[in-house]
């Protein structure tokens, strides 16, 4: 169920046995050479769609543009200020909680992301506290899960990928967005076959350091078997999770 292909009287009908939303939240930026820039924002959301499928999860529009300051050498990289981004955020949440929503669940594609997320959780929180009459017990609940740290996601994503998972454009978030999107799986000879290690430090640096935008992957590993595996694996995990969270 997704909120944007609903109607409002759906919308309200599902508010009246839940209270709790999921939201998928990623970025825009360079993968590598054969990966999307949408794979940070297309991750948790194939997987956040498919959960919201199979277990009646209403699944809120993806939050698609994020913290990519540093991928903004190679053309295609749309980024945001951390402060528009918690900006953003808080209208999001507070729309929300104006139609009754108190859990909303965050499924965040993007390391970058976490920081900024969690400063957006505080601001959004003492929003709720000043408005009211002294608790600081919010009725508003936020979660943040990296779709990647999921139980059992990173040991499988190891499993599939023992070399050259490395940590940016890896083959693992490559290969899910081939699993949703089989027209994307494309064939790059990598050179060298596994990228390069190193500090992240501003765009003009990162591309210096990390020429074709991968950092300690081999992504041309990325297939669409390995995809679904990790996408089933998600989706059971993500449904455990969220109901958990829901139900608290
Ligand atoms: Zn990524």
């Amino acid at each position: 169920m997704q909120l944007q292909l609903s109607t409002w009287p759906e919308i309200q009908a599902y508010l009246a046995r839940s209270k709790a939303i999921l939201i998928p939240i990623g970025s825009t930026e360079q993968h590598g050479p054969n990966g999307l820039l949408g794979t940070d924002a297309l991750c948790p959301e194939i997987i956040s769609r498919r959960a919201g499928d199979e277990a009646g999860i209403l699944v809120g529009p993806t939050f698609n543009v994020g913290q990519a300051q540093h991928h903004m050498a190679f053309p295609g990289t749309i980024t945001l200020r951390p402060s528009t981004m918690i900006a953003a955020m808080l209208d999001w949440a507070a729309s929300l909680r104006r139609h009754g929503f108190e859990r909303l669940y965050w499924l965040n594609g993007h390391g970058g992301n976490i920081a900024t997320i969690n400063a957006a959780f505080s601001e959004m929180y003492h929003a709720v506290t000043f408005d009211g009459a002294g608790s600081n017990k919010p009725p508003l609940r936020c979660h943040l899960r990296n779709w990647w740290e999921l139980p059992g996601i990173m040991n499988l994503c190891r499993q599939l990928f023992p070399v050259g998972e490395g940590s940016h454009a890896t083959p693992s978030e490559v290969s899910v967005t081939w699993f949703g999107y089989p027209d994307a799986v494309n064939s790059v000879a990598m050179s060298p076959r596994i990228a390069p290690t190193g500090p992240i430090l501003d765009a003009e640096d990162y591309r210096r350091r990390f020429p074709d935008g991968r950092i300690g992957s081999d992504p041309s590993q990325a297939n669409v078997a390995a995809g679904e595996k990790i996408v089933t694996a998600s989706v059971k995990a993500l449904i455990a999770e969220f109901q958990e969270f829901a139900a608290a």
